[in-house]
């Protein structure tokens, strides 16, 4: 009968914290998160979420509050009630195959706060996080296209990962903000940082290749 007993919010967050492989170490993602206004009392309209990923294994870990459901005619924190005390949900039934996704319910019925957690594994294979952190592999394809080309790539050296990552992570931004979302495959910095060897993963990614008149572009498009 362990699976249902009853845990106070400390006990969830250490138990979320602590999985098989690592003890998570979560940076907030801002942007995806819906936290509570200070002070703020929940009412029928209440969600909030936190939204996080692992610095270490680069899990996704999702905490949920939500009383839309629920009439929280006097929800925790209380008098006598400082924390959530919650029982699983056990009419929850997750449907989404590759996330740990678990629901409780608040005990006190007054409170009504229903929290679900959800832990999604890395979203980058160990092929792509190779191609993007590894120096050999890094080193190996930008030679490549050094020697290729070193009348026009004369000011450029083999980056370290960071600079891989940062490229990516400027070109993702960028698309998603809405800004530049295409840029050719010619480029200086992505031949001698991504490069072609990194077509798939920018297909992954949400990138498209298309013929322009004159030259390969590389564009972003939403994934519907
Ligand atoms: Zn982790
Ligand atoms: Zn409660």
């Amino acid at each position: 009968m362990k699976n249902f007993a009853g845990k106070c919010v400390p006990r969830l967050i250490e138990d979320l914290l602590q999985s098989q492989s690592c003890r998570h170490k979560l940076m907030l993602k801002p942007d995806q998160s819906a936290l509570p206004a200070l002070d703020s009392r929940p009412d029928t309209l209440t969600y909030y979420k936190v939204a996080s990923y692992c610095l270490e294994c680069r899990s996704h870990v999702t905490v949920e509050v939500d009383y839309r459901f629920s009439q929280p005619e006097d929800p925790c924190p209380t008098h006598d009630r400082q924390l959530h005390h919650l029982l699983p949900d056990v009419t929850f039934w997750p449907t989404l195959e590759k996330e740990d996704q678990r629901q409780y319910v608040c005990s006190a019925t007054a409170c009504g706060a229903v929290v679900r957690t959800t832990v999604r594994p890395s979203r980058l294979s160990s092929q792509y996080l190779s191609l993007l952190t590894d120096p050999a592999h890094i080193a190996s394809r930008v030679t490549l296209e050094l020697n290729r080309d070193p009348e026009r790539l004369k000011d450029h050296t083999v980056p370290e990962p960071i600079q891989v990552m940062k490229t990516l992570r400027t070109y993702l931004s960028d698309a998603l903000k809405g800004g530049k979302r295409r840029f050719a495959s010619s480029n200086k910095v992505f031949l001698t940082t991504l490069g072609p060897a990194s077509n798939e993963l920018l297909q992954f990614l949400g990138f498209r290749s298309e013929n322009d008149v004159s030259r390969f572009v590389v564009t972003y498009r939403d994934k519907g």
